[in-house]
């Protein structure tokens, strides 16, 4: 196994604290940049570091700060979007759990990249462990002189707050975020303008993952050149993959970007338990597309999985296995959609819940012909371009790749009306 790399994950369940945090060499990077490299030189490293987003969409980092009018007066905002509630991922999770000063630190960084002088970390409402590691954190920070009025003496000022979500996967949507952090429904906005240059109370805005803004300090740290050399593949750097489903040992790894689905299933999560075959695997979460076993050995990274039709997404992969029902776990994922559409715009609104109702029929044995082909028409009605957000078409990718390489299984529900893996015991 190729040694980790970048991100302090430790093993037990404690965080480390500050004390152990600049032990192995937290707050190097800040101290680094508050003794005289400006908020362009950070932002230029992070471009030359071709970091991209690791929340999902893999939008390339340094360019997204560039957008920030820096020469406009007034308030500028950075937030740490951790709110992960994409279904099979908690990567996030982990980093803030286990070190929340690298985050704070990657916030300071960031922030400063683009002279903001508030910031946020917008946490998902179920982490309560988070919270309480980033409450500690928050509290060390301050009293060490690396969070407030002057830090380290350089003039610079930030302020940071703890936000807890009410538990909506819509607010994980940058804008829809914006508005709930302003008090309001957690509706999406209209983009452009994005949020660089009108985002929280109209001010320019940067969201990160936080996976994203983790990697900041070490980018800082060791230089754009080393994070180039840490992946497999033209997308540099790490990512923190993770397995879940039928396999013998789910769980996170750090490594480098480009790694094959089937090292991951093979290596690190242990293989298939036994008599359970793979059969196919979202990458990135609920809303990616299948990837089956012709793309086993595909390198997970941004632009070879796009090439073979899916997204790397979260980087978290969900196993789909031979005892499992594909109609099944499709409707399972499109039953979390359509409870979590915000209701704004009508495709996702009606959509949805239609999808959800007909694959529950096919699943008690009751659908019809038609059914197929209504679903076939839903995923190009409820795809990119039709809906307000990127929710419903997100949706649309497990369902429309099931379609795709388990349409035998949809047809056999249809015509024997029953579900096959209910019968046998399994679901
Ligand atoms: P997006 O591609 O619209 O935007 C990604 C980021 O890039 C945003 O910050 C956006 O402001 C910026 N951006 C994109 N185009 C831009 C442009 N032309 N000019 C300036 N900035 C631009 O994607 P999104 O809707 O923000 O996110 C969708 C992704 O989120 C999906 O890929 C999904 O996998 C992921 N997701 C993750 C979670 C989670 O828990 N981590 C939850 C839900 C969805």
């Amino acid at each position: 196994m190729e040694k980790p790399l970048t991100h302090h994950i430790r093993d037990d369940k404690r965080p480390l604290d500050l004390k152990e945090y600049e032990k192995v060499g937290g707050y190097e990077a800040l101290r680094k940049v508050m003794k005289g490299m400006s908020p362009k030189a950070v932002q230029d490293l992070v471009k030359e570091s071709n970091l991209r987003g690791r929340g999902g969409a893999g939008f390339a980092t340094g360019l997204k700060w560039s957008f920030v009018p820096m020469d406009v007066p007034g308030p500028k905002y950075l937030i740490a979007n951790a709110d992960e509630m994409e279904p099979g991922t908690f990567k996030d999770r982990i980093l803030l759990e286990s070190t929340p000063h690298q985050l704070i630190e990657g916030m300071i960084l960031s922030a400063y990249a683009i002279q903001a002088d508030h910031s946020f970390v917008f946490l998902r409402w179920a982490y309560k462990t988070a919270a309480q590691a980033i409450t500690q954190a928050l509290r060390e920070a301050y009293e060490a002189g690396y969070l407030g009025k002057n830090i380290l003496g350089s003039g610079y000022n930030l302020e940071m707050h703890l936000h807890t979500g009410v538990g909506r996967y819509m607010c994980g949507e940058e804008t829809a975020l914006l508005n709930s952090l302003e008090g309001k429904r957690a509706t999406p906005r209209a983009k452009p303008p994005f949020p660089q240059i009108s985002g929280l109370f109209g001010k320019p805005t940067i969201v990160n993952n936080v996976e994203t803004l983790c990697n900041i300090p070490h980018i800082v740290n060791k230089g754009s050149d080393w994070f180039r050399t840490l992946s497999r593949t033209t997308d540099t750097g790490t990512k923190i993959y993770g397995v879940s489903g039928k396999v013998k040992k789910p769980g996170a790894w750090e490594l480098p970007l480009g790694v094959t689905m089937r090292e991951l299933i093979e290596e690190y999560a242990g293989g298939m338990q036994d008599g359970v075959k793979f059969r196919g695997a979202l990458p990135g979460g609920a809303s990616t597309d299948f990837l089956v076993e012709e793309h086993l050995d595909v390198k997970m990274d941004y632009t070879h999985v796009a090439q073979a039709g899916s997204r790397l997404g979260t980087g978290t992969l969900i196993i789909l296995d031979d005892k499992t029902c594909p109609v099944g776990f499709v409707q399972n994922m499109e039953h979390f959609f359509a409870q979590e559409s915000c209701g704004f715009c009508t495709p996702c609104r009606e959509g949805l819940p239609w999808v959800d109702k007909i694959l529950a029929s096919l699943d008690l044995g009751e659908g019809r012909e038609e059914d197929l082909k209504l679903l076939d028409f839903h995923t190009k009605y409820l795809g990119p371009g039709n809906t307000f957000c990127a929710l419903a078409p997100g949706a649309m990718e497990p369902l429309q790749s099931a379609l795709k390489y388990f349409r035998k299984d949809f047809e056999q529900h249809v015509h024997d009306h029953r579900c096959p893996w209910k019968e046998n015991g399994h679901r």
